[in-house]
């Protein structure tokens, strides 16, 4: 069978056992007689495969009680909108300015309040993680807005902005669940599931509860958080087959041990990039240090006809999808959780063996 390292951003590589897992149960699931994607969501099947999801989830994330867990649709870009009409009560908000996700989500804010950009790399093409500066936040805000890990620019934020009183809201889209994380830091934390989670067309949103019920008046009930909240993610049909196959990720991340386990295992794997990156005079990487993502890892040579020579090569390898976003160039390397350590390997040895060659 054909399987290949895949380096893609998102929608991005699932682990092959749950692959294989859900192939063995596609046709006939727990002998219902029917595929997942054809349970009514009202079913006691399919309600028993979203409680074990969302309690798999708590579990090793370690999410306290007083936090919702919800099973959206939308993908990440819904909670731009769904945020501030939700939260945004006193009508102004503080976002800090990473990259190419967070313009779109200050731009889907503004146009329902005031929006501060209390923080900014832009001047530095988004090669490192901002410092919020003291004084810069008061009661005014109705929250803070950060995106934990920049998937275009390879940043991430290796500590949290202090908030106080005013609820840190995080799109987490492209690390959540690589690593672990103090939840009662945050209001929110939203991510789109294609990167870390399960196949695409499932978004969790991580609430705490004082948060829900305060949506404005003219708020599409489908993106009001209560609406969600009362009805267990079930007021209409949710994406039933995503929510299955996130998990069993789940499911695969805790017999491996959980998210510290995991943690361990990312650290080794972007350890291994950054390395060799470090000690190749032919290979360069855009990011600061100290603002390193340990799940994308923007890369280059110093011309775009090797980097194409490079994408080549490294696709007759078995290594794809490694070509950088539009915007950044070069080459990415996505390293989600479910890249094995000898995919990251296998890089490193053609990044080696094609310095050797054209250097
Ligand atoms: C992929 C991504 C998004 C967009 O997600 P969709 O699910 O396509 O809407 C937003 N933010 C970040 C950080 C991402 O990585």
């Amino acid at each position: 069978m054909k399987r290949v390292y895949n380096f893609s951003a998102g929608p991005s590589m699932l682990p092959l056992p749950v692959l294989e897992k859900a192939q063995q149960e596609l046709v006939n699931y727990a002998d219902t007689g029917m595929s997942v994607m054809e349970l009514s969501h009202r079913s006691s099947a399919f309600v028993e495969i979203i409680e074990e999801a969302e309690k798999l989830f708590r579990e090793l994330l370690n999410i306290p009680e007083q936090y919702k867990v919800l099973f959206l649709q939308g993908g990440a870009t819904q909670q731009f909108s769904m945020v501030p009409l939700n939260l945004m009560k006193k009508g102004k908000a503080a976002y800090i300015h990473t990259g190419s996700w967070s313009i779109k989500a200050i731009k889907e804010a503004k146009k329902y309040g005031d929006i501060d950009m209390v923080a900014s790399s832009e001047d530095k093409n988004f090669s490192y993680i901002p410092q919020l500066e003291n004084g810069k936040l008061d009661k005014s805000y109705d929250y803070v807005h950060i995106t934990t890990n920049n998937t275009i620019e390879g940043t991430a934020f290796a500590a949290f902005p202090e908030t106080g009183e005013i609820p840190l809201v995080a799109d987490m889209s492209s690390n959540i669940m690589s690593e672990e994380i103090d939840i009662t830091k945050f209001g929110v934390i939203y991510a789109g599931a294609q990167k870390n989670i399960g196949p695409a067309g499932l978004t969790i949103v991580i609430i705490r509860e004082d948060l829900i019920g305060g949506a404005r008046e003219s708020c599409p009930v489908m993106l009001d958080y209560q609406t969600h909240s009362d009805k267990g993610s079930l007021y209409n049909t949710p994406p039933t087959f995503a929510i299955y196959m996130a998990k069993l990720v789940f499911e695969w991340l805790q017999e491996l041990g959980g998210i510290k386990k995991m943690e361990k295992m990312n650290r080794e794997k972007a350890k291994l990039l950054y390395d060799f990156l470090d000690g190749s005079s032919f290979f360069t990487s855009p990011v600061e240090k100290g603002s390193r993502s340990l799940m994308n890892i923007p890369f280059a040579t110093k011309s775009d006809e090797l980097n194409a020579a490079f994408i080549k090569e490294a696709k007759t390898a078995g290594l794809e999808t490694l070509k950088g976003h539009r915007s950044v160039g070069g080459m990415r390397a996505s390293i989600y959780n479910a890249m094995p350590i000898e995919g990251v390997q296998k890089l490193v040895d053609l990044m080696r063996d094609f310095e050797e060659k054209y250097r």
